[in-house]
């Protein structure tokens, strides 16, 4: 039996009832947050904690509990067992359930919160030879810097790759590469590394910073600039990131195959500092 976290309790995860009224259900209004266990320790839960805090901020939620997500997200992989498997802690917090009014509750509401951890099998086959990636314009809000749970623009993108055979979807905004669906992209162009600099049309990863810090370290150029879609001749190597996927290694995008169709050595240099990283937080 699934037990997650819900309101302050733990408790069979198919036991929770959420109010019709919740304004996560009525408006989307609410604000997420994925933390990876690596048998042991969570990585950078440092770095997720704060992105929570800042989407909750952003959005006006409060959450007097915020501070206890690392707490929580423990409790959940000791209650299902999971301390010695890979796995994913999701945690959700919304504005709390009010008679549907778009302005906030007076007096304001508890905010719903829940989360759930589950195991999770890292996919190695396409992190291996790489994947195909296909390309949407991004008709995303101006915010997607906050980690928001209205995903509608973000799944309908990835479905649509899903469905033509495809991995991720990369968004393309005024000409722009800006992110993915669920990942931030990284392009090679003449050995620099190019992702697109933190603004309010991406969401700034966790492993994307991990992975700039790491290339500074190892001095790979790298630089905080958006690449054009119309550039992608001129790209030799592309990789995309999350806290799921880690790195993984783009090596077409929709008919156009990137560095003949295999990862390149940038991509697999920082995949190997990035493993090293790990493996490092879990002997500190
Ligand atoms: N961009 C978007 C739109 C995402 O949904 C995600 C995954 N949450 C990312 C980037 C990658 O973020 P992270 O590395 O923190 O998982």
């Amino acid at each position: 039996m699934d037990i997650a976290y819900f309101n302050g309790t733990y408790m069979p995860r198919d036991e929770i009832r959420i109010s019709p009224d919740d304004r996560g259900f009525l408006f989307a209004e609410g604000i997420y947050e994925v933390v990876r266990w690596y048998q042991g320790f969570f990585f950078d839960m440092d770095g997720h904690l704060a992105r929570m805090k800042r989407s909750l901020k952003e959005t006006f939620i409060t959450w007097p509990d915020e501070d206890k997500f690392p707490a929580i997200a423990h409790d959940l992989i000791r209650l299902n067992h999971l301390e010695n498997l890979q796995s994913l802690v999701y945690l959700q917090v919304t504005r709390g359930a009010a008679i549907r009014s778009h302005a906030f509750p007076i007096p304001p509401v508890n905010p719903t919160v829940y989360a759930f951890a589950k195991e999770f099998t890292p996919e190695n086959t396409g992190r291996e030879s790489g994947v195909a990636i296909t390309v949407r314009e991004d008709i995303r809000w101006a915010r997607c810097d906050i980690k928001s749970t209205a995903l509608l623009p973000n799944t309908l993108g990835f479905q649509d790759a899903v469905s033509k055979g495809f991995s991720e979807c990369a968004f393309v905004r005024n000409g722009m590469i800006t992110e993915c669906s669920h990942s931030n992209i990284f392009l090679v162009q003449k050995g620099i590394v190019h992702t697109h600099p933190e603004s309010e049309s991406i969401l700034s990863g966790i492993t994307r910073k991990n992975i700039i810090r790491l290339a500074r370290r190892e001095r790979i150029p790298l630089k905080e600039e958006a690449v054009a879609l119309r550039r992608l001749s001129g790209v030799q190597e592309i990789f995309i990131t999350n806290t799921s996927g880690e790195i993984t290694p783009v090596v077409r995008v929709d008919n156009f195959v990137i560095g003949g169709g295999i990862p390149g050595p940038v991509t697999r240099i920082l995949r190997e500092r990035f493993n090293d990283q790990i493996c490092s937080y879990k002997h500190s």
